[in-house]
């Protein structure tokens, strides 16, 4: 209804002055629309009229060249004949009728003026927004409608409660309004019925009987009960109607209030713990909504306004009321910071400063969206400064900063992000965390997910993707990754599969050649200098021991790590570790010369492999170094 209305309007209105040409047979009828308030007081009475019927007979010439009609400047201008056939009646509102005349007064209710209960049957009643036929109020002596008109504010504002019903309360404006909300605010008004019916029996109470005496309980539950299945289903509309219907019914519940006596067993039996519990429902979905539905500006300051002003919060959760007051998207400061224009995340203004400070529960979701968007460069930027209120949460979600880093592409500089020199992300490595980097780095792809916190990065049934222009790291920067990891995370240094991986990538899928003698000797002590040197975290790799035999000089220096590893303690599962060695037996020996240092350790090993042999299906090279 409202649509079609609004439609005839701006139809008229758009026309500064348009002329209808009609012709059905020989008879001609010419219609001018002309809607330009600024302009009506300068016209005459007959042109102040939005629709014109020139009568039948008159030539269509005469009529355009008529300067009592229309002024020459304007018949050169601003006269356009868009069409020519016999002339329809557009709906109109009742005060805009091209067939009876209408006689406005500011807020005349008692009895039609003039002839205004007069109407075509495309007039439309203006209050009610729909045919003035079907208004049950248009003649009703002290209330009818039949008088209405827009350029008064009495009407204006009838009209707007007549049509916003529940949402004037909002400050909705009509050209807010679609059908959605529409919907809503039926919802909202069988919500209220309904839950004042269910409300007054547990104000009246329920009598039970306890211990050979009757008493009456108020129970709230069946109340919580039908308020959550609401929200449930507010939370299934569109985001627009979800955030009016969801602050709509914290309006309704919060001036619930818990009647004395005793409650019923469940924790929602008393009111106050339930209006809690499902406010915070409300603000989370609603802070949601703000955030992540890129609602109007306009808008979103309604929603605010309403649950500030409207809701009713008790003293308890009074910090309750600021759970709305989310930096808009378009924030000056919060753009700058995205943009990476401003790298500190304070704004200096007019001698104030400003900290991009949000809640926790605003920076997970702007992460979960920028990821959804896949503007990972952003949400690093935004990780870096934001400040916010829970520090344990927001170090797990800036601990996946290197990850961002991957899924922009930039594989190396997402490598250095896990080692910074204070507070090093990769200090807090799980083995899977590693593996799951380790696997990133090497592949170039990774998986795809949304998180929150680097435990949900090594899910098992998530999908890996290629990382668009990633390039995967080459095998001795894949090296120096895993020295560094072990080097800060204990737990990746002890895992046996950490260890594996690692040996698979640098004894390759074929075997390489026995370096000679000299190479393999003088490796012992460049190895053990690389590994031993702690002077900065990084791993350096001399160019001359990386020079002759690449691939063979990446597999000894890892090789030797290893021998360090099994001389600093049991290592469990060793089979898997020891069979990435069947192509490079050379290898192999050489770390079992590097063991003899420690008799007891090289004992302790063999037993320890011995038994994993006795307990397994065997494998081919652990019973060769058995029987050797
Ligand atoms: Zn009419
Ligand atoms: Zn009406």
């Amino acid at each position: 209804m409202l649509g079609s209305l609004s439609k005839t309007f701006s139809l008229v209105q758009s026309c500064k002055t348009e002329i209808v040409m009609c012709t059905a047979g020989d008879s001609t009828e010419i219609i001018i629309l002309s809607d330009d308030e600024e302009e009506d007081s300068e016209k005459d009475s007959e042109n102040n009229q939005s629709c014109l019927i020139i009568e039948d007979g008159k030539k269509t010439d005469e009529l355009l060249q008529s300067d009592s009609l229309v002024p020459s400047s304007a018949s050169d201008e601003d006269l356009v004949v868009t069409f020519s056939r016999r002339a329809d009646v557009l709906p109109h509102a009742r005060y805009d009728c091209p067939i009876h005349p209408f006689i406005a007064a500011d807020c005349e209710t008692a009895a039609p003026l003039a002839g205004n209960q007069l109407i075509c049957d495309q007039c439309f009643c203006y209050i009610c927004d729909k045919p003035a036929s079907s208004c049950v109020m248009w003649t009703c002596s002290g209330r009818c409608h039949c008088n209405s008109h827009k350029k008064s504010e009495f009407w204006n504002n009838l009209r707007n409660s007549f049509l916003l019903g529940e949402l004037k309360m909002f400050n909705f404006s009509l050209s807010e309004i679609d059908s959605h909300l529409r919907h809503a605010e039926i919802m909202l008004q069988l919500f209220r019925q309904e839950v004042s019916a269910i409300l007054s029996s547990f104000i009246r109470g329920q009598i039970v009987q306890q211990d050979c005496k009757q008493e009456v309980i108020h129970d709230y539950t069946p109340v919580f009960n039908f308020v959550t299945s609401f929200l449930n289903k507010a939370d299934k509309q569109n985001s627009r109607a979800a955030a009016v219907l969801n602050l709509g019914a914290a309006e309704v519940f919060m001036k619930h209030f818990q009647v004395s006596g005793p409650t019923g067993p469940s924790p929602m039996s008393n009111a106050s713990n339930a209006k809690v519990a499902l406010l915070q429902r409300v603000a989370t979905s609603v802070q949601r909504l703000i955030v992540m539905a890129n609602f109007p500006p306009g808008f979103v300051q309604k929603l605010q306004n309403f649950y500030q002003k409207t809701t009713f919060f008790p003293a308890d959760i009074k910090s309750m009321r600021n759970s709305l007051c989310v930096r808009p998207w378009n924030d000056v400061l919060l753009v700058s910071v995205l943009k990476g224009q401003n790298v500190s995340g304070v704004r200096k203004d007019k001698g104030k400063k400003t900290h991009l400070t949000e809640e926790m529960s605003v920076v997970l979701l702007r992460s979960e969206l920028l990821q959804q968007e896949c503007r990972y460069r952003e949400l690093c930027r935004y990780l870096k400064v934001v400040q916010t209120d829970d520090s344990a949460r927001f170090q797990q979600l800036q601990d996946l900063i290197p990850f961002f880093l991957c899924m922009q592409g930039d594989l190396t500089e997402a490598m250095t992000s896990l080692f910074p020199s204070v507070n090093a992300p990769a200090c807090r490595f799980s083995p899977q965390l590693f593996l799951t980097y380790l696997g990133i780095f090497q592949t170039a792809k990774a998986p795809k997910l949304i998180v929150c916190q680097p435990e949900q990065l090594y899910c098992p049934n998530a999908v890996w993707e290629p990382i668009k222009d990633a390039v995967p790291l080459k095998c001795v920067d894949l090296v120096k990754f895993a020295l560094k990891a072990q080097r800060c995370s204990a737990a990746v240094y002890k895992d046996s599969q950490c260890w594996t991986s690692l040996l698979t990538i640098v004894n390759s899928s074929t075997a390489f050649p026995q370096p000679s003698p000299e190479f393999l000797c003088e490796s012992r002590h460049v190895v053990k200098s690389i590994l031993l040197s702690h002077q900065n975290s990084n791993v350096t790799i001399p160019r001359s021991f990386h020079e002759v035999y690449p691939h063979q000089a990446l597999l000894l220096l890892v090789t030797g790590a290893l021998s360090f590893r099994i001389l600093n303690g049991a290592l469990c599962p060793a089979l898997p570790v020891i069979n990435t060695f069947k192509d490079n037996m050379w290898a192999f020996r050489w770390m079992f010369e590097n063991l003899a240092v420690s008799e007891e350790r090289l004992q302790s090993f063999f037993q320890d492999v011995t038994q994993e042999v006795a307990n397994s299906t065997g494998s081919p090279l652990a019973v060769n170094l058995i029987l050797s």
